[in-house]
C-alpha cells in the first residue's frame, strides 16, 4: 500500500490515506519519495478550480525520490537511482508533439495528481519516460520544485537571449525561478510584485529592478522584450502590453480564472504578442536540469515534514510562502 495526504473533498483539509497501486506496469518504476513542493497548482485542484478533480486523491507534482523497484521492460534506471517527477505521468508517445519532446502539448497528456495520486505521499508508480535523473550535484529538495514551477518558466525563457529585457510578474513559487533563470541568461531582469518586502529578495535572485504591480504608470513606464506572468488572477494586462517593446511578448503560465482583455490597438502598433505556455517536455526537463546544475539555480525553501501537511498548504493557499514550501517524506 501507499500512503499518503489526500483531500477527501473540495477545500477540504488533507488526511491520511492509502492506496493500493496495482502491480507494477512493464515500463514503470516505483518510487520511494523523499520530496514533494507544493505548486499552487495542487490549490487549485484541491479546490477543484478547474473542475477536474475527483475525491480522495493525494496531490502533489514535484517530487523526488530513489528508485525502489523496476518493471520488466524498464531499463533507464537502477534500484537507489534518484529520479524526479514532474507534472506530468504519460503521453501518447506518436503523435507529433511526443516525436518532439514537447509532450506536454500531447493531446492525450496524463497529469500525475489528477485522476491519479500524485506525491504528498511516501511512494508512486510512474512510467519510467516520465522519470528524470537528478544530477550528483543538486540537493534533492532544491530540486523538487523545479519539476513544474522551474520548467514552467525555463521552457518559455528558453525564447530570450542575453540582451533581452525579461519582466517576471508575481514573485512567488514560478516567479522565483523566473529571476534566476533570466538572470542565469544574462538578460536584464524586472520583478512586478504587490508585495513590497520581496524586494531585497528579488535583488539577490538576480533582479535589477523592482516594480509595485499596483502602480499602473509605474508598470508601463518599463519597456521589456518578454514579460511572464505567474499570478492566478485578473491583472491590468494593458499595463503590461504598454510595458512591452516592439515585437515583445507577454506570456501568461498563472491560471488566470477569466479571460484575458487587452486592447487591440496596442497590439497591432507595436506588432505584440499575449501567448501562454505550460510546464514543458522531456527533452525540457533534461536541459533544465543540466542548466540548474550549471548555475546553481534551486528553489528557496520552507521545509515541512508531511505530517504537518495542512499547515504547510496553508502556506501557500495564503500566499505567505517564501517561496517554495516542500514536504519532507
Ligand atoms: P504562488 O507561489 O502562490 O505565487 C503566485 C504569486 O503571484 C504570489 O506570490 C504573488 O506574488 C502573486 N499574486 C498572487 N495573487 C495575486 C493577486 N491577486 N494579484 C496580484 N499578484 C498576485 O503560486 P505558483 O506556484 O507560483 O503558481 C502560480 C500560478 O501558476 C498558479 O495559478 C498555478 O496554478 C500556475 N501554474 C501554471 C503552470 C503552467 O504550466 N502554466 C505550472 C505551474 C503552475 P507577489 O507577492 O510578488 O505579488
Ligand atoms: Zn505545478
Amino acid at each position: 500500500m501507499i500512503h499518503g495526504y489526500a483531500a477527501m473533498e473540495p477545500e477540504g483539509d488533507l488526511e491520511q490515506w492509502e492506496y493500493d497501486p496495482g502491480d507494477l506496469d512493464k515500463d514503470e518504476i516505483a518510487i520511494s519519495i523523499d520530496y514533494c513542493g507544493i505548486c499552487h497548482s495542487d490549490v487549485h485542484l484541491v479546490d477543484d478550480d478547474w473542475g477536474v478533480s475527483s475525491y480522495p486523491f493525494i496531490p502533489g507534482h514535484e517530487i523526488v525520490g530513489t528508485v525502489s523497484s523496476t518493471g520488466a521492460d524498464a531499463d533507464r534506471f537502477d534500484q537507489e537511482d534518484r529520479v524526479a517527477v514532474g507534472w506530468q505521468a504519460g503521453s501518447c508517445g506518436m503523435c507529433e508533439w511526443c516525436d518532439v519532446g514537447k509532450e506536454n502539448l500531447c493531446p492525450k497528456q496524463q497529469p500525475t495528481a489528477i485522476g491519479r495520486n500524485g506525491g504528498f505521499a511516501d511512494a508512486i508508480n510512474v512510467a519510467e519516460r516520465f522519470a528524470f535523473r537528478v544530477p550528483d550535484d543538486l540537493d534533492g529538495e532544491r530540486t523538487a520544485p523545479l519539476l513544474c514551477g522551474g520548467i514552467t518558466m525555463y521552457t518559455p525563457l528558453r525564447q530570450v537571449d542575453s540582451s533581452d529585457r525579461v519582466g517576471i510578474v508575481g514573485m512567488g513559487g514560478l516567479g522565483h525561478f523566473g529571476v534566476q533563470f533570466a538572470d542565469a541568461k544574462g538578460c536584464h531582469v524586472t520583478v512586478f510584485s504587490t508585495s513590497p518586502g520581496k524586494g531585497s529578495d528579488a535583488e539577490e535572485l538576480g533582479a535589477d529592478s523592482f516594480v509595485h504591480a499596483r502602480d499602473t504608470s509605474a508598470i508601463a513606464d518599463e519597456a521589456l522584450d518578454f514579460i511572464i506572468s505567474t499570478v492566478p488572477a485578473e491583472l491590468d494586462w494593458n499595463a503590461y502590453v504598454d510595458a512591452l517593446r516592439p515585437e515583445g511578448r507577454l506570456c501568461n503560465v498563472g491560471a488566470v480564472p477569466g479571460d484575458i482583455s487587452v486592447d487591440a490597438r496596442k497590439l497591432l502598433a507595436g506588432k505584440k504578442g499575449v501567448i501562454g505556455s505550460n510546464t514543458g517536455g522531456r527533452k525540457e526537463i533534461e536541459e533544465m536540469l543540466a542548466f540548474v546544475a550549471r548555475h546553481d539555480i534551486g528553489a528557496v525553501v520552507e521545509s515541512y515534514d508531511i505530517t504537518d501537511v495542512n499547515e504547510a498548504f496553508d502556506r501557500v493557499r495564503s500566499g505567505d510562502a517564501r517561496y517554495r514550501v516542500v514536504l519532507s517524506i
